[in-house]
């Protein structure tokens, strides 16, 4: 089971070196040099079960069965539904899969979990250690906070633009208490924060001293890890049964885990819609054929804020039949102009993946947590409420639709209330750990003092 690049360069890898290296050395994405067949969950498999049996297929060679069982086992034992990912029936033909059972409350822990874990056990066997470095303005700061907490390989820092990102969404990250997460509150915006991740990246010979590493969502881990909902939503609902998924979709790595399910053999027929806010990158590249670059607009779903959704990538590759030069050719037109048209050997095969995008706007947004609220009594976050709005426009007689939801209600409190009146309580699980004192180190938006953040963090 060997990993390639979307952009053609290097020589294949195996699983463990794809995953922690992240981004391929010529700047692609990795991706399986064929998809492995899987077999559906058998009746009265585990989650956990399921997730080593994927897992181990993604994983071949590079890591022994047993290992694989150990990482799952660990990874959801501390989910709080046994389920993992649990379905709730929220209307005639439309379910809704619970992913936000974890520590942080959002889908994010679902592969933050496991990558933690796959890290440490490969380090560990290398007799290495790594310092992983994320910028966030939301969920994936504190996804990895708790799934890095005190594991004894990895440094962990996370860069948030102080006093920009939600009280909630900064406990999350600040509260491990942890000595191997550093919190640094940048001076700045979220891009200032994302742009000096980059920059550190970018100078090979600090990279390597500090031995730099990345778990955001183009890992191929990250993907691996959250097919298994996807095959699990497919055993639950009836073999046979054709599912219509809508997924909450940002940087489209949550979306692309269905498309790698499918093509596993894990999902009869597939047909995802990826509902986005009025960020619609996704929606101009799906339906219109066209990259543009544009400015951020800010919406009540934040993690879904992306003009560049990376995973698109992906997509792009098994849409032009593989074709990397053509790959390497569009992303270099596209990062000189900000803008390219697909051309029409992509266009047509990308119509014919089962992927489409439909775009919902904040006023909609608001209309359908106060509409879910009403009609199933379930509070559901502003990301899910894009989904479910979406839902409703695309549901056609006989299709089950299964709408993925991403975070707990309770991780934007000032939308809910203001939508519906109701205040989402924070489950008792971690109330009690976002009491515990805060740790962050507060730093201007500058390179070096960053750097230097970094570099002291990397030796403790
Ligand atoms: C990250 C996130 C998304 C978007 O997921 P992608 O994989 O980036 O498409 C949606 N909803 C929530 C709550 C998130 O945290």
């Amino acid at each position: 089971m060997k990993y390639i690049s979307t952009r053609g360069g290097g020589a294949p890898v195996d699983f463990l070196e794809a995953c922690l290296a992240g981004l391929a050395p010529d700047g692609g994405l990795f991706v399986p040099e064929t998809y492995p067949k899987i077999a559906p969950p058998a009746p009265g498999e585990t989650y956990v079960d399921t997730a080593a049996r994927i897992l181990g297929a993604f994983a071949g060679d590079s890591l022994g069965e047993t290992d694989m069982l150990r990482l799952c086992t660990k990874a959801y034992e501390g989910f709080a539904h046994r389920l993992v990912a649990p379905l709730v029936e929220v209307g005639p033909g439309r379910w809704m899969m619970q992913l936000h059972e974890g520590p942080t409350l959002a889908f994010k822990d679902v592969a933050m979990q496991f990558i933690a874990r796959l890290y440490d056990h490969a380090l560990a066997a290398r007799g290495e250690t790594m310092t992983i470095v994320c910028a966030t303005s939301g969920d994936t700061g504190g996804a990895a906070a708790a799934a890095f907490a005190g594991l004894e390989r990895v440094r962990l820092v996370i860069l948030h633009p102080h006093e920009r990102i939600s009280p909630v969404q900064r406990l999350f990250m600040t509260t491990t208490g942890a000595p191997n997460v550093t919190n640094l509150a940048v001076e700045g915006d979220f891009d200032a924060c994302q742009a000096m991740v980059k920059q550190m990246f970018a100078d090979r010979e600090f990279a390597d001293r500090v031995r730099l590493s990345g778990v955001n969502s183009i890992n191929w881990a990250r993907i691996a890890a959250q097919s298994v909902y996807y095959a699990r939503a497919q055993a639950a609902l009836g073999a046979g049964r054709a599912l219509q998924f809508i997924v909450p979709s940002g940087n489209m790595g949550d979306a692309l885990a269905g498309y790698v399910a499918a093509r596993c053999g894990l999902l009869d027929g597939f047909e995802l819609v990826c509902a986005v806010n009025d960020n619609r990158a996704l929606a101009e590249a799906l339906e219109a054929g066209r990259m543009r670059r544009s400015p951020a607009v800010a919406t009540p779903s934040p993690a879904m804020d992306i003009t560049v959704p990376s995973n698109l990538e992906r997509v792009l590759f098994e849409a032009s039949g593989r074709d990397s030069d053509l790959v390497s050719g569009l992303y270099g037109a596209f990062a000189q102009s900000g803008e390219v048209a697909l051309p029409e050997r992509v266009r047509g095969p990308l119509g014919c993946m089962g992927l489409s995008a439909r775009s919902i706007d904040a006023a909609r947004t608001h209309d359908e947590i106060r509409r879910s609220a009403a009609e199933t009594g379930w509070l559901v976050c502003p990301h899910t409420a894009v989904g479910m709005a979406a839902a409703r426009e695309t549901a056609r007689e006989g299709v089950t639709q299964v709408v993925l939801a991403t975070a707990h209600a309770a991780k934007f409190p000032e939308t809910i209330e203001a939508a519906t009146g109701r205040h989402p309580n924070l489950p008792e699980r971690c109330a009690a750990r976002l009491d515990s004192g805060e740790v962050f180190e507060r730093v201007p938006s500058d390179l070096p003092a960053v750097r230097d953040a970094v570099e002291r963090a990397s030796v403790i």
